[in-house]
């Protein structure tokens, strides 16, 4: 999952992204509204934490021009402590959540977990596909009881396809929902990610669709005899 953090606050914007990375996402940080909103116009992300009182740009119209532009990521806004009526502006502009300063760093990641799976239609934290079960909270995965240890990214590529499942994604979507902007990317490791998770949990699990991508599918329970 790829999170866009647009704050203008140096040490911050550092606090968050580390947050995040430590989570487990792909993150990418901007310091003024000009800058986020050109990243979040241009690049997939999976969630954005955008504060309001921004240079150049403010968040309340870098939001607006998100959704203006069918921008339709979950956005977790920040705002400040004394203008409750931002919180009525951001909702207006189209943010899905928010959060006052100061806050805790715990309780972002918590939000920024709901408004990922609830924008992939998930309302439970823990995410199941058969007898895979991965927790978003913790990122522990468990393959029918027995807990599974995975590498940073087979961790990245497997929740989002936890996320996404029953669709076909291409390797291009995958490519762009798992790394940062800076990351060199190459498709060939996306094969071997998907060969170690099919390895690790079940060959059956993430289905090849050739030439269009992968999907996760939840296999057919058997029928009790
Ligand atoms: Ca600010």
């Amino acid at each position: 999952m790829r999170v866009l953090v647009v704050e203008d606050e140096p040490d911050l914007q550092k606090q968050i992204k580390h947050a995040l990375v430590e989570a487990g996402y792909s993150v990418d940080a901007a310091s003024d509204g000009e800058e986020g909103g050109f990243l979040g116009d241009t690049e997939p992300y999976d969630a954005v934490v955008l504060d309001l009182g921004l240079p150049k740009v403010d968040g309340i119209s870098v939001l607006k021009n998100w959704r203006q532009n069918e921008r339709n990521m979950p956005v977790l806004i920040l705002t400040a402590r004394e203008l409750w009526n931002e919180k009525v502006s951001g909702f207006d502009a189209g943010a899905d959540d928010y959060l006052t300063k100061p806050f805790h760093m715990e309780e972002l990641l918590a939000r920024v977990r709901a408004i990922i799976r609830r924008s992939a239609g998930h309302a439970s934290p823990l995410l199941e596909c058969g007898p895979v079960l991965l927790d978003t909270r913790t990122g522990k995965v468990t393959n029918d009881g027995e807990s599974i240890t995975l590498t940073a990214h087979e961790l990245k590529v497997l929740s989002y396809f936890m996320h996404h499942q029953g669709r076909v994604v291409s390797q291009t979507e995958l490519i762009e929902h798992i790394y940062d902007q800076d990351f060199d990317r190459d498709s060939n490791t996306i094969e071997v990610f998907i060969a170690r998770l099919r390895k690790k949990l079940s060959p059956e699990l993430i289905k090849t669709h050739r030439g269009r991508g992968y999907s996760m599918v939840s296999p057919e329970p058997t029928q009790p005899s």
